[in-house]
């Protein structure tokens, strides 16, 4: 990810030194890059600090560019004579953008289709990027342990073996959490399903069966607990009609009256739920 902002700052800063060093040449010549590797750490009391490389250059004449690289490195350029706490106060003013910009990054990086599960890695539950710590101890039973919005994974250091446990977990988390969802519209809609089953669908969400067995895939449980819902309630009303008419639509919208973006935001996010 490449994100970039500029501004113009609002005084130049040069041209307005102290008279005696107006006219004063510099007798050293710098290079115009001072060192990419000049780590700035911008201090901030109540959320995380920001650093960042500062790149003098003698070519630009106003502006300040920051720039976000798909490593989290941040870059900052600056006027070659801009004084150092007005290019903080420039990053400053991004830190609620750089915030929300790193926090996607992470979240994209936890979405990689082709995890390998190691310590570190990012897996989503109900919506939510967890860190995951795989560790082997023989003494202990394998598995995961799901502890204050962390993986704990007791297995060898095998990928396959590792994705094996987790999804063993995801199905047993799915089970649970649709059987609990379905119960709980199954009251409020008055409609009886055939039965429930998770299944491994790359696909799709769901399905409904002519005998109304409904049909989930164990991913959903990796979206936020709202886009689970309207999948959920999706799946039941085909129980009532077995197509996807306006008439469909309209008994959807009457459950969930923001199902469209429910459904856009899960089309747009499916490639981020996988293992
Ligand atoms: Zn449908």
């Amino acid at each position: 990810m490449k994100s970039i902002f500029a501004r113009r700052p609002g005084a130049a800063p040069f041209g307005e030194l102290p008279r005696g060093q107006r006219t004063a040449k510099p007798s050293l010549h710098f290079p115009s890059r001072i060192s990419p590797g000049n780590v700035v750490v911008l201090r901030s009391v109540n959320a995380m600090d920001i650093q960042y490389s500062l790149i003098r250059s003698r070519k630009r004449k106003k502006t300040l560019s920051l720039q976000i690289g798909s490593r989290s490195e941040i870059t900052v350029q600056a006027p070659y004579h801009m004084p150092a706490a007005e290019i903080q106060r420039f990053v400053k003013e991004k830190q609620a953008w750089i915030e929300k910009s790193l926090r996607r990054q992470a979240l994209q990086q936890a979405s990689h289709s082709k995890k390998a599960c190691e310590t570190g890695e990012q897996f989503y539950y109900l919506g939510e990027a967890c860190p995951l710590e795989a560790f082997f101890d023989p003494l202990e039973y394998p598995g995961v342990v799901f502890r204050d919005h962390r993986f704990f994974l007791n297995c060898p250091a095998d990928r396959k073996l590792r994705k094996y446990f987790l999804t063993a977990w995801y199905r047993k988390q799915a089970r649970r959490h649709l059987t609990q969802r379905v119960d709980f519209y199954s009251r409020l809609l008055g409609l009886t399903p055939g039965g429930i089953r998770i299944t491994s669908a790359e696909k799709r969400w769901g399905s409904c069966s002519e005998k109304n067995h409904l049909s989930f895939a164990f991913r959903l449980i990796m979206a936020p607990p709202q886009m689970v819902d309207y999948v959920v309630v999706h799946e039941m009303m085909h129980i009532r009609e077995k197509n996807h008419s306006s008439k469909f639509w309209s008994l959807v919208l009457e459950v969930i009256p923001d199902y469209q973006t429910r459904r856009l935001w899960l089309r747009e996010h499916q490639q981020h739920f996988d293992l």
